[in-house]
């Protein structure tokens, strides 16, 4: 019986995860070793008494008692706190999701591959943040990586079978986000209600309100160079108001392969369950006469400057994702609190960015984890005084 985790169960990904497990037999086809959470104990319970889980794990320490109560009498065991989330990684699994938001993905994302598993990779800050030594973790340790991004299963799907050497572009695709032809005057002034609401996908708020600032689609583009290590000039971002086509790769004959799917994650979730076959995904089947026509548009880095931002952290690699991806984290944080405008969340990453730049080496090459973890502390540190900064300014 395979083995699985999920790292983020109770959020939008854990869900869809959860629900194609279900389907796939739930608790009579699969031993489930961890679920974890952040705060939402009522369903993490929920979702291990189903599922029989080994233990489930919340991040904030004071959900104890309620987990505990929750889960009495269930047989699973009960843990918190961000130590407990990166031992119940150490309990191996065969097949791993990795979906918790935010940096907080990347130590148990790391302990996982540790033990050779599977790591079905949704957290994408993972990849920015430490591209590197999670590649090299899953390699010293026979561990896979799966993208579960929608543009990198993609990018995946299309690459399948073919020579990576005859590729000639990667083409990720963006959906434009609720503020697509928003002019800046507009964005200046844009809510974290009207950021939050994704004409296209249902996530969670925070990578909703990326999506919104194409800080999003600026993760994507690290990634995909991380992930694939295609040179930074080989990778473009396509905005494509439909999120039908995800991704589409260019070969030196000319000939392109594009992939297309519904807007819906447990597609990219279910390839990654099911690698290297394909199982049966309960999607709903794309209908193009009906859909007529699809449009594709350039980005426009003026607008939305988390693009250009994106394309100097892949031309200088290191530690710079990792700064780059905590100070965009403190900045929405502060615009979700009010404190900040929207624009004002990739002036705070460039300001941040300038100042840690100066001063420090961002781009030498990553030696290990705590170096990583160091200059995600210490990128919060000063992102929070350019987020301050901007506010007193407003
Ligand atoms: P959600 O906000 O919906 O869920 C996040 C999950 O992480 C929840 O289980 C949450 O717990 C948990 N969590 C939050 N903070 C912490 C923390 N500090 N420590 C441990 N656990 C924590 O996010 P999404 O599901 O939308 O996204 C998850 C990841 O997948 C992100 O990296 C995102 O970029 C990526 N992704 C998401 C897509 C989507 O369609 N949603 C598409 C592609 C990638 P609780 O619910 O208890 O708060």
């Amino acid at each position: 019986m395979r083995s699985i985790s999920i790292f983020g169960a109770t959020g939008s990904i854990g869900e869809s995860t959860f629900d194609l497990i279900r389907r796939a037999g739930g608790a009579e086809a699969f031993r489930t070793v961890a679920l974890t959470g952040a705060r939402n104990v009522r369903r993490l319970a929920e979702m291990a008494r189903e599922l029989r889980a080994e233990v489930a794990v919340v991040a904030h320490e004071e959900e104890l008692p309620a987990l505990r109560e929750a889960l009495a009498g269930s047989g699973v065991e009960a843990a918190a706190g961000a130590a407990a989330i990166a031992e119940a990684a150490d309990r191996p699994a065969d097949w791993v999701m990795s979906a918790i938001v935010g940096a907080a993905g990347l130590v148990p994302g790391m302990r996982a591959l540790r033990h050779g598993a599977t790591l079905a990779l949704a957290n994408k800050e993972s990849l920015v943040t430490a591209g590197e030594l999670l590649l090299t973790t899953a390699r010293d340790h026979g561990a896979t990586i799966l993208p579960v991004d929608s543009e990198h299963s993609a990018v995946f799907q299309a690459l399948t079978g073919e020579d990576a050497g005859a590729v000639e572009r990667v083409i990720i695709t963006a959906s434009g986000g609720p503020f697509r032809d928003w002019p800046l005057e507009r964005l200046a002034k844009a809510t974290v209600a009207e950021a939050k609401a994704h004409p296209n996908w249902s996530m969670g708020s925070r990578i909703s309100i990326d999506s919104a600032s194409m800080f999003n689609k600026a993760l994507e583009l690290i990634e995909t160079r991380e992930y694939f290590g295609f040179a930074p000039d080989v990778i473009e971002v396509l905005v494509h108001p439909q999120s039908i086509v995800h991704a589409l790769v260019g070969f030196r004959d000319g000939g392109i392969m594009a992939h297309l799917g519904p807007a819906d994650m447990r597609h990219a979730i279910g390839f990654a369950l099911h690698w290297p076959e394909r199982g049966h995904v309960p999607v709903e089947r794309l209908d193009l006469a009906k859909l007529g026509m699809l449009q594709f548009e350039a980005p426009d880095d003026v607008r939305f400057p988390a693009l250009r931002l994106a394309r100097e952290v892949m031309a200088q690699r290191g530690l710079t994702g990792a700064a780059f991806n905590a100070a965009k984290e403190i900045a929405l944080d502060h615009f979700m609190e009010g404190r900040i405008g929207f624009l004002d969340m990739a002036a705070v990453v460039e300001d941040t960015l300038a100042v840690l730049s100066s001063g420090n080496s961002l781009g030498k090459a990553v030696s290990d984890l705590e170096e990583v973890l160091a200059v995600d502390h210490l990128a919060r540190v000063r992102a929070a005084e350019q987020a301050v900064k901007r506010a007193k300014g407003r």
